[in-house]
């Protein structure tokens, strides 16, 4: 760990990675960044324009480092690798990034890294399996966005059609960070409602069946509209990786809908997905147990076998 506390180790500066770390320096979250990027003059770019923003913010020490500042960081963070194109799904990267991660996380692993590594890069699920393969670190120390973006959608969406805040809005999207990825409305609420009480309660503003529907194909396929409109997707996911750092470093135990290692849940093992977790200082604490409705379970097993299936192409 870091002789000042909370390291952050950023590989990847991109669209992703940069809003990313302003995201970092506009909440006060970590006390030291780190930017690592192949291309080097982005990240001392980004660097030196993130830096003249210090007079506003809380204290932060933030450079272009290398592999070897991974050795004090308290979580490396990846958003390194391609993006998806126009109508280009998240399995098909999964070929170029994952020859990417291997490097990687190789290199990471060689300064003697200790901490915990959060994923984002796509396909998030099958990159997480991998870095925890590659690194041969606990599970519970390798965590990827999973789902927790899509969790998000689904939140606000939830929330613009009942007219209600979307941080009273909860509701999970589970699996994969993908086509395959399902909503639980079985355990949705609103304020401690079930959506069915809620809906009784309010009957103007209950969401009939077709109506879910929608705002679920509208969650599925957000990446796609916003690929479309402008080329890429990069605020959202940014601002959860914050939350999810400021989890760890503060120890904060939230649940957030990450993705981590099957160990039986459900029947399933050895495959990375979005489920919601307790995380904190030492990664994953828990995984809570859904009691899902047979439908439910049964999108969520073939959204497994989906990932499994993408884990099977890539060289471990
Ligand atoms: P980008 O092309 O803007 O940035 C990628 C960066 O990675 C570039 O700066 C590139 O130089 C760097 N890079 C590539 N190979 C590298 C290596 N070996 N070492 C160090 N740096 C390397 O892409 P982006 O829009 O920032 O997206 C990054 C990833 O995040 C994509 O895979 C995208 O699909 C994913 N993403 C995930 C979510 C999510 O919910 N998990 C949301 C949006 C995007």
């Amino acid at each position: 760990m870091s002789k000042s506390g909370d390291r952050v180790v950023l590989i990847g500066a991109g669209q992703v990675g940069a809003s990313y770390a302003f995201a970092l320096l506009n909440r006060g979250i970590a006390k030291e960044l780190v930017i690592i990027d192949k291309n080097q003059d982005k990240a001392l770019g980004d660097v030196k324009d993130l830096n003249h923003g210090l007079p506003f913010v809380s204290p932060i020490k933030i450079w272009a480092g290398d592999y070897s500042d991974c050795k004090d960081a308290d979580i490396v963070v990846i958003t390194a690798g391609a993006n998806q194109g126009p109508g280009e799904t998240r399995l098909d990267l999964i070929g170029k990034n994952s020859r990417i991660f291997q490097g990687i996380v190789e290199e990471v692993m060689a300064s003697g890294f200790k901490g915990i590594f959060l994923i984002a890069t796509n396909p998030v699920d099958v990159l997480t399996y991998a870095t925890w393969k590659y690194s041969g670190l606990p599970p519970e120390r390798v965590i990827g966005s999973g789902t927790i973006l899509d969790t998000a959608r689904l939140r606000y969406l939830l929330g613009q059609h009942l007219q209600v805040d979307t941080r009273n809005v909860h509701a999970y999207i589970i699996g994969e960070h993908g086509d395959s990825e399902l909503p639980v409305w079985s355990h949705a609420n609103i304020g401690g409602l079930r959506l069915p009480e809620y809906g009784q309660a309010n009957p103007e503003k209950a969401p009939k069946p077709e109506e879910l529907d929608e705002i679920f194909a509208n969650v599925r396929d957000a990446a796609y509209q916003i690929i479309q409109l402008k080329g890429a997707t990069y605020y959202g996911i940014a601002v959860a990786l914050a939350k999810l750092t400021k989890c760890i470093l503060r120890d904060e135990h939230s649940i957030l809908t990450v993705s981590t290692l099957m160990q039986g849940q459900y029947g399933l093992d050895d495959t990375y997905l979005g489920m919601p977790c307790v995380v904190g200082r030492n990664g994953i604490v828990d995984v809570l147990h859904l009691d899902l409705a047979p439908e439910e379970r049964e999108k969520l097993i073939a959204s497994a076998k989906v990932l499994k299936e993408a884990q099977g192409s890539i060289a471990l």
